[in-house]
């Protein structure tokens, strides 16, 4: 790791690392400093749920239609492993943390999973 930077980009979500590849392609030495365990900050998919791993959901992030299709193609982000997995017709979002919030994911999950099943039927 270099020990002077041109730029430090504080955050790695989505827009800090648009701005962080502008700036390095500019020549500029840049650091990206995150402060969780991985990049994408809102944009990341994770497993919220301990006891449905297999339903995977985007933090916040859950269209791409304010994502400016001259950045997807000037920084070749389809090189990059850029895709888009289109949604079904619903979408769920769980944001509680209580007990009853904890019900009403699961339920929220379970509503998924029969939804898929009968979109596969
Ligand atoms: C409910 C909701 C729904 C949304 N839906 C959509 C949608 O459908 N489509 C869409 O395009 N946008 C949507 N947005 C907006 C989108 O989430 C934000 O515009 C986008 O995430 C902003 O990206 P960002 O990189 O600026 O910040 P973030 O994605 O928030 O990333 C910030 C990053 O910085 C890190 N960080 C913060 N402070 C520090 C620090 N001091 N040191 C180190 N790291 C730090 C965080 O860990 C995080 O990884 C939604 C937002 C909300 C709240």
């Amino acid at each position: 790791m270099a020990a002077t930077y041109d730029a430090i980009v504080v955050g790695g979500g989505h827009n800090g690392l648009v701005a962080a590849a502008y700036l390095a392609r500019s020549g500029a030495r840049t650091l990206v400093l995150e402060g969780r365990h991985k990049t994408g900050g809102a944009a990341t998919t994770e497993a919220p749920w301990p006891e449905a791993p297999e339903f995977k959901v985007t933090r916040l992030s859950y269209v791409m239609s304010l994502m400016p299709p001259t950045i997807i193609k000037d920084l070749d982000l389809a090189r990059h492993g850029y895709q888009i997995y289109p949604m079904g017709g619903h979408a769920a979002l769980g944001c509680l943390a209580s007990r009853a919030g904890r019900g009403a994911r699961a339920a929220a999950a379970d509503r998924a999973a029969r939804h898929r099943l009968a979109q596969a039927a």
